[in-house]
């Protein structure tokens, strides 16, 4: 089979940076377009050297016009931690609107499948559990998180617009919490911030009670899962990530045991529409992708206190 060549955007961020370098692994041609708004240009450096690999500076928000024929795109490109989104909350709607227009567009022109990372976030503090793709959501529109949940809502309503008008072959997935190395330690989300605690042994900042649960899926996993979406031919949204469900006190606990940790547990005020429970209900991605996380969730955990300790 003759090489693809895949624009991934957002390929400078955690997740696209592992996707680049899976699809780099298989033979591929990529090119990754990021603003290094919240990507990072270390999370690339390997790759530059890669006759196979393109790296172009660009905000997805503006017009994007690529010469190459292009196969495949991957719309990574979103901030993702509720840190991150909550800070710049209008450049988050925009990469869901404008940003996803452009990449639509993109495709349109060159004829090329279009994946979007969609989120666990469109179902909101669910009502269901475990959540199936078939679930609407439970999202406060005007709360610290719309920007965020709404955007990635509208993205999916715009995607199937392009779908129905112009035919545009999409795939959809929808990511529930997903960890590994290459996450900032400043992102604010759980595992880094927990991980870089324990590592300093300063007190764990548990927000609420720790009731609160998650499930947690490890980065290789995720990447497997989206490759394996685009090799189907399933154009509505597919959940990616781990079914083991824990409370953030048992995860809290579980990164003090593993870092040899002398850290306590503290409690501070839980946010504002801070989802009480999340788990994927993953029958749809066993029948249409033959896929299901393989990675242990505590030793993709190990992992990750590893790459942290030799990074940060
Ligand atoms: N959380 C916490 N302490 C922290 C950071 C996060 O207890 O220092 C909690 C947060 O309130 C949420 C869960 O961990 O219930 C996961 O948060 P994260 O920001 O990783 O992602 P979310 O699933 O909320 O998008």
């Amino acid at each position: 089979m003759s090489e693809k060549t895949i624009v991934v955007t957002g390929g400078a961020g955690f997740l696209g940076s592992h996707l680049v370098e899976t699809l780099l692994k298989q033979g591929e041609r990529v090119i990754c377009v990021d603003s290094l708004v919240t990507g990072k240009e270390k999370n690339i450096q390997e790759f530059m050297e890669n006759e196979k690999f393109t790296f172009m500076n660009h905000d997805i928000t503006r017009p994007l016009d690529i010469s190459d024929d292009l196969d495949e795109i991957y719309n990574l490109a979103c901030p993702a931690s509720p840190i991150d989104y909550q800070m710049i909350p209008i450049e988050t709607l925009m990469a869901g609107s404008y940003g996803v227009k452009n990449m639509l567009d993109l495709a349109l022109k060159h004829k090329a499948k279009f994946l979007q990372t969609s989120t666990s976030e469109v179902y909101g503090d669910p009502l269901e559990h475990p959540q199936k793709e078939t679930y609407w959501g439970n999202v406060n529109p005007i709360g610290l998180r719309s920007c965020y949940d709404e955007s990635k809502r509208f993205s999916e309503a715009l995607i199937m617009a392009y779908h129905r008008v112009h035919d545009i072959d999409i795939r959809m997935s929808r990511i529930f919490n997903t960890f590994g190395p290459r996450m900032r330690p400043d992102d604010g989300r759980v595992i880094p911030t927990f991980v870089k605690q324990a590592l300093k042994d300063e007190p764990i900042t548990v927000f609420g009670d720790g009731d609160q649960t998650r499930s947690f899926c490890y980065v290789d996993d995720n990447i497997r899962g989206q490759i394996a979406l685009m090799a189907s031919s399933y154009t509505n949204p597919v959940n990616i990530g781990n079914p083991v469900e824990m409370t953030i006190l048992q995860l809290a606990e579980k990164v003090i045991e593993f870092c040899g940790s002398k850290s306590k547990i503290v409690h501070n005020p839980l946010p504002k529409d801070d989802p009480t429970r999340r788990k994927p209900d993953l029958t749809l991605a066993r029948q249409q992708l033959g896929w299901e996380p393989k990675v242990n969730w505590e030793d993709g955990l190990k992992i990750t206190i590893d790459w942290f300790k030799k990074n940060t």
